[in-house]
């Protein structure tokens, strides 16, 4: 495999400090010289020694900030289990409080936060990691926080074909709160119902109080 068709995670595995940068370089063309040009734009000497450096490592921190773009949903969600169908028709699976971190498209500044999954099976199921690894999909890349509920509620539709699904997101945004709009709020919650939690209110009143009861337990041990 040559090293512009690395991944994320070979990159990130490479053991040198000098493979990373060519791998870097290869991965992200003239990115570094770009970062550059940005900090001489806002007064800054980038070859002052605390910004020696900062190039590169502001363009290697697209690996992890960026790589939802090396992700494919379908991969993601492909292994699942199918369960035979009357054994799911009353259960809703919620998967709550997932962490994520995502970058705002307009600003390249981060908002970061809470994100509830449920739905209603079908015939397939899948295990929690792959909802953890389908936000982070999503929101590793440029986003909204609007199209990125939608992106994941529609996957969900797609590929498991449940009856329904939901997907609520609570987030702050840096954008807001370093950027003279400090006295207003920075969170922002947003909701997505496809299937049966849009058309059944009971269906999307027990996924919310669902949400609601998961943040009063203490699973810590
Ligand atoms: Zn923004």
């Amino acid at each position: 495999m040559s090293e512009s068709k690395l991944t994320n995670n070979q990159i990130l595995a490479l053991s040198t400090k000098e493979e990373k940068k060519i791998a870097v370089d290869k991965k992200f063309p003239g990115a570094v010289e770009h970062v550059k040009a940005l900090l001489e734009a806002i007064g800054e000497d980038p070859n002052r020694e605390g910004l020696k450096d900062t190039p590169y490592r502001v363009v290697k921190s697209f690996i992890e900030l960026y790589k939802g773009y090396d992700e494919s949903p379908e991969d993601v969600l492909s292994t699942f289990f199918s369960e035979e169908s009357e054994t799911l028709t009353d259960g809703m699976v919620l998967c709550d409080h997932i962490t994520f971190y995502s970058t705002c498209e307009h600003h390249m500044i981060p908002f970061s936060g809470v994100c509830h999954i449920g739905y209603l099976p079908n015939d397939k199921v899948v295990g929690l990691s792959k909802f953890i690894r389908l936000v982070e999909a999503f929101g590793r890349r440029l986003q909204i926080q609007e199209r990125l509920g939608c992106n994941i509620a529609d996957a969900i539709m797609d590929i498991l074909k449940p009856r329904g699904a939901g997907v609520v997101i609570i987030a702050k945004h840096l954008c807001t709160s370093s950027r003279g709009a400090a006295n207003h709020t920075n969170h922002m919650t947003t909701s997505n119902m496809r299937g049966e939690f849009r058309t059944e209110p009971e269906t999307r009143a027990e996924f919310l109080k669902l949400i609601e009861l998961s943040g009063t337990v203490n699973l810590s041990v």
